[in-house]
């Protein structure tokens, strides 16, 4: 299918993103940042956003309240997913009912959510990802976006589709929405054994014949963000309104890798947010 594929980056305060030209045609603030920026140390270096691989607390706090700022948002006014691999997408209302602040100040999902969808101007939606794709949503219609966690299990559990589901609830119409993929791992660096493809097949059948490919017996290299595409194009997204960025995170050390590092690395957070 005909998506857009895109190569676009600006570079804030010594904080590199990848953006969106459509999103950014529409004013929408987002951004999926590089390592670079931050102030943590050695295998986290740079800008980590999570404690969970070992690194420094107060580093990691540092990274967060400064991508915040350089982001132009209060933690008060920005919101965590939390990831969980499935495909529930949570609304934020003006309340934050469902959602805690954390020690950073930053509201955290009570219960799991691997997306986020919100029709509130000046609210800062943030995914997670250290390989897996992610997806934007914007509504220029109804004013509302998203922001969908979707690595090869999300994905199967079509939490593309999850997302375009939650703001057509809410009176959006699939065709006005417009949808940004950031850098994710590529099909380079995907090799997988028979248990993903299956579970792509399972859930959209064979037409995603192209985007998985037999390398060896039983080895397969998948192509996770077209068929994270594809499941947004069937709920009837519009192909040219679907931006890629297929750099490959696991082939480029600006980004962190679970692919390349495992468990010696840090985790990012890309952010999507509806100007006041
Ligand atoms: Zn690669």
């Amino acid at each position: 299918m005909d998506f857009t594929l895109v190569n676009e980056s600006k570079t804030i305060s010594g904080i590199k993103l990848y953006i969106s030209p459509l999103l950014t045609r529409y004013g929408i603030v987002h951004g999926f940042p590089t390592r670079q920026g931050g102030v943590s140390q050695g295998m986290y270096s740079s800008l980590n956003f999570t404690t969970n691989t070992g690194d420094s607390p107060e580093a990691v706090r540092e990274n967060v309240l400064r991508f915040l700022q350089v982001m132009d948002t209060p933690p008060s006014h920005s919101v965590f997913s939390h990831q969980v691999h499935g495909n529930h997408v949570a609304r934020v209302t003006a309340d934050f009912s469902g959602f805690t602040p954390n020690a950073y100040g930053v509201w955290n999902a009570d219960a799991p959510c691997d997306g986020l969808a919100c029709d509130i101007p000046g609210i800062s939606l943030l995914t997670a990802s250290a390989d897996c794709s992610l997806i934007f949503l914007y509504d220029p219609r109804t004013h509302q976006i998203a922001a969908l966690h979707a690595g090869w299990r999300g994905a199967a559990l079509d939490i593309a589709g999850k997302g375009v589901e939650a703001l057509s609830e809410a009176g959006a119409d699939p065709r006005d929405l417009v949808a940004f993929l950031p850098p994710a791992i590529g099909s380079c660096c995907f090799e997988t054994d028979p248990d993903v493809p299956q579970a792509m097949y399972n859930a959209f059948g064979t037409a995603i014949d192209p985007y998985i490919a037999e390398v060896s017996p039983n080895r397969y290299r998948v192509a996770l963000q077209r068929i994270n595409a594809h499941a947004l194009a069937r709920r009837g997204v519009l192909p040219h309104n679907i931006e890629i960025c297929e750099i490959c995170s696991c082939c480029h050390d600006e980004f962190f890798s679970h692919r390349r590092d495992s468990t010696k690395r840090g985790l990012t957070r890309a952010l999507i947010r509806m100007p006041l």
